[in-house]
């Protein structure tokens, strides 16, 4: 198969995408899936070609029952070779049972919006970042890698516009703790593409040492416009989900995170390498979709790429 031309010699060769379903995906979803369920999915994932999970959340069991089994996914999964897993923690009794399983790495997360912040973890933005400096010094000597995560990062349900100073001031403090990843997210659908702009060039010129992450949500559809102008800025690191999971609790019936196939759908198109092979996603986003109990939005898995022929004796009148 001939490679696609590069839409422009600026993208990215190579992209790395972090799957956040088990996460992510899973935590605001009616159904709990079982441990081996999880293990299952991840497998499925990484028979495809993912190399990096954000596997789950130690946060408390009665908070997100869906995450509850934390400790012991992470037992069944860490063995798997070569895969990076990392879990969030809310506080550094979190950090201990993160440190406890056997994870490479911890995010730590906070909102750019002081009441996205509240109604989330109960705490103002000063209070979390105070938090995370113990986190940090409970892990230093450790091993264990520290990431950044700042939800809101494009807008607030509660707040609207959020400014992108209180994305970068949130950024340096991580930069400061070391972490060299901090991810942007998109938590309820409200970026766009001059706003992906606006905010990657401020963390260049006033965080320089971080590298950033792009997490959007496809609540409002244009997701994947939002990765295009990522990819056009050069950033090369991006999270999603196997099926498009997740939702948002403030946007009912709205998609959830952009679908890992249908991100490396778009990345395979542009001639950008992901080592993730795409007809693997879907099968993957079929168990998925079997597991939960219902169709997911991902769109690639519906249809297929965009070479998968049909046989035209079955084919009906397509007209219009
Ligand atoms: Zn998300």
């Amino acid at each position: 198969m001939a490679t696609p031309a590069p839409l422009d010699a600026s993208l990215p060769d190579r992209v790395h995408v972090t799957e956040v379903g088990p996460r992510d995906g899973l935590q605001n979803e009616p159904v709990v899936l079982a441990t081996a369920d999880k293990v299952a999915l991840v497998r499925a994932l990484v028979a495809a070609g993912v190399r990096e999970f954000e596997l789950t959340s130690f946060v408390s069991p009665r908070a997100v029952p869906a995450l509850a089994d934390a400790a012991e996914l992470v037992a069944a999964v860490r063995d798997i070779p070569g895969i990076h897993f990392s879990a969030l923690v809310p506080n550094p009794r979190g950090a201990e049972r993160a440190l406890e399983a056997g994870v490479d790495s911890v995010v730590l997360f906070v909102s750019a919006s002081e009441s996205h912040n509240a109604k989330n973890v109960n705490a103002t933005v000063e209070a979390s970042l105070a938090g995370f400096d113990r986190i940090a010094r409970h892990l230093e000597g450790s091993g264990i890698a520290l990431r950044g995560a700042i939800a809101t990062s494009f807008g607030c349900p509660f707040e609207g516009e959020v400014p992108v100073e209180s994305v970068g001031r949130i950024a340096r403090h991580f930069a400061d703790l070391g972490a060299r990843y901090v991810s942007l997210g998109d938590t309820t659908g409200m970026a766009t593409p001059p706003l992906v702009t606006e905010r990657i060039r401020h963390l260049r010129e006033t965080v320089p040492e971080i590298t950033p992450t792009l997490h959007f949500h496809n609540t409002r559809g244009i997701g994947l416009a939002n990765v295009l102008q990522g990819l056009s800025l050069g950033v090369d690191r991006y999270e999603s989900a196997i099926g498009g999971l997740g939702g948002c609790p403030f946007a009912p019936g709205a998609s959830g995170n952009i679908a890992s196939e249908d991100l490396i759908y778009l990345l395979d198109e542009l001639g950008i390498a992901t080592g993730i092979a795409l007809e693997d996603m879907i099968a993957a986003s079929r168990l998925a979709s079997r597991l939960m109990g219902r169709e997911l939005p991902a769109q690639v898995s519906k249809a297929g790429p965009r070479l998968a022929t049909h046989d035209a004796a079955c084919t009906l009148a397509a007209r219009g």
